[in-house]
């Protein structure tokens, strides 16, 4: 039995005043248990608060150089580190060792580059129209920050919240998902090993309803950045904003992939297939409607049921697809199949829990292509959060847009087409944060923002690069005559 990780509160590592404790198991090998975590209350996260609070003006007073130079050296603490903690994600969570390293690589990435970001936090020099006045602006941080993350990348997510918050000069509390906390307790690890003042980061694990609740609600914490399905999200923004704090949250998406008939069929398919089935589409962009113009149709899903079918599933680095994270999030795609199945889709691929006895009790569950999907079913509408292809027919480009358009989501979307000109109307017309031309959904650089709009995110804020500065920092205004 692993010995139970602590909470990083004021600079130690302590338990839950409540003693209790909770297990996360290993998705490929469920009777595996991976790591024990603090079963946390709302005091917990209240304590951890408080010591955010107290630590949040002397973190904001040292030189933002000094910031980076911690940031630095945890970057460089992963970094040693990176191989264990991708086979901790690989256990925890169920991504393949490709995927798994490819993470922890990104969160190594991002503290370098807000490392760096840390010379220039913005604030710009203006000429004035009094001749001897100086007029400029200057950026303060927000205050305490209270960060509340997902399960699907539990390190890179964790590092792009707490990495740009620290760097302007927040204190920040952090609730990770309880499916996967390690990520984010191996960042507070480095974080620790990196000379980090007492305080100005801390972790709580624990129930969202409870310890995630006492810190979105908390007087003295001033922003929100939450990351997370919208059910959740529209309450957190919602307790949030009454209490008069920044919020910002990014939440599900129903991500299309248009085809045209300019397209070539292969490469749509090679676009499509890896949008979908990457991170056994269990990403917030992944690809899960392909909207087809009728002509490409018939030759798409051939295609796509090739690709589909070629790929192995099964546990760790010799296989290409791993299993979902939980037996409820399986529960969940095996019934958006059963919902797809008899509102008239046609199956054409995968469909259900693959048989081999590589896959033991682990929660697998095929690559799945449905054809035939009209606008209206729910497998076109809904995320599933699992791999599942809806494949949709349309008549013309006009449509194409339409039918992508027509969900309540816009997170990320792509176009495959041939035609300058039909890319150019995708990127005007579609209702989407991200919008890409002949390239998968999935896949974020760090230095360009990242959000959606309608109910993929809350507008007003974006996150990564310089719009990770924005939402932890206060510009103003300063007229020196
Ligand atoms: P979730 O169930 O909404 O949980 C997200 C976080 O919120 C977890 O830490 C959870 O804690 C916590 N939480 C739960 N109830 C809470 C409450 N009442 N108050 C405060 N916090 C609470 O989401 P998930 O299943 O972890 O993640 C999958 C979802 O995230 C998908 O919908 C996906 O599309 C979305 N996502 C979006 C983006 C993006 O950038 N747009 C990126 C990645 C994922 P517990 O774990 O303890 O319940």
């Amino acid at each position: 039995m692993p010995t139970a990780n602590a909470n990083y509160v004021d600079g130690r590592w302590s338990e839950s005043t409540a003693g209790g404790t909770f297990e996360t198991t290993n998705p490929a090998d469920p009777a595996e248990t991976v790591a024990t975590y603090q079963q946390s209350t709302a005091e917990d996260a209240e304590t951890a608060v408080s010591a955010a609070a107290r630590a949040q003006q002397g973190w904001a007073d040292t030189p933002a150089p000094e910031r980076g130079a911690v940031l630095r050296e945890t970057a460089s603490i992963l970094a040693d580190r990176k191989g264990e903690i991708t086979e901790l994600l690989t256990r925890e969570e169920g991504k393949t060792h490709a995927e798994a390293g490819g993470e922890v690589g990104r969160a190594i990435d991002i503290f370098h580059y807000y490392a760096e970001k840390s010379r220039d936090l913005g604030g710009t020099a203006k000429a004035a129209s009094g001749a001897r006045t100086n007029l400029y602006t200057v950026v303060n941080p927000v205050g305490v920050a209270g960060l509340i993350t997902p399960w699907n990348y539990p390190i890179a997510i964790p590092a792009w919240k707490i990495a740009p918050a620290l760097a302007t000069g927040n204190s920040i509390v952090v609730k990770p998902a309880s499916i996967a906390a390690g990520g984010a307790i191996a960042i507070f690890e480095a974080l620790d090993e990196a000379g980090l003042p007492d305080g100005v980061a801390n972790v709580v694990t624990g129930p969202g309803r409870t310890v995630g609740d006492a810190i979105i609600t908390h007087e003295d914490v001033d922003a929100v950045s939450f990351t997370g399905s919208g059910e959740v999200g529209h309450l957190v923004y919602d307790k949030a904003t009454d209490d008069g704090k920044r919020v910002q949250t990014e939440l599900g998406g129903k991500n299309p992939t248009v085809v045209t008939d300019s397209a070539s069929v292969a490469e749509a398919a090679d676009v499509v297939a890896a949008g979908a089935f990457g991170v056994t589409g269990q990403a917030c962009t992944a690809c899960s409607r392909a909207i087809v113009h009728t002509d490409a149709y018939d030759a798409f899903v051939d295609a796509i049921v090739d690709r589909a079918e070629a790929i192995e599933v099964g546990p760790g680095d010799a296989y290409e697809m791993g299993p979902q994270v939980s037996e409820a999030e399986l529960e969940g795609t095996l019934e958006y199949i059963d919902v797809a199945t008899t509102e008239g889709a046609s199956l054409r691929a995968g469909g259900g829990r693959p048989e081999g006895d590589r896959f033991g009790e682990g929660y697998y569950v095929e690559p799945t292509v449905f054809a035939d999907v009209e606008p209206s079913h729910r497998i076109a509408r809904e995320e599933v959060f699992g791999p599942v292809l809806s494949v949709i027919e349309v008549e013309d480009f006009a449509e194409a847009i339409a039918v992508a358009n027509d969900v309540e989501y816009g997170l990320s979307a792509s176009v495959v087409t041939d035609d300058h000109g039909e890319a150019r109307r995708f990127v005007d017309e579609i209702e989407a944060g991200v919008a890409k031309i002949n390239d998968e959904t999935t896949g974020l650089e760090l230095h360009v923002p990242f959000g959606g709009v309608k109910d993929s995110s809350s507008e007003t804020w974006r996150e990564q690069g310089d719009a990770g500065i924005g939402f932890y920092t206060i510009e103003r205004t300063v007229y020196d005559a």
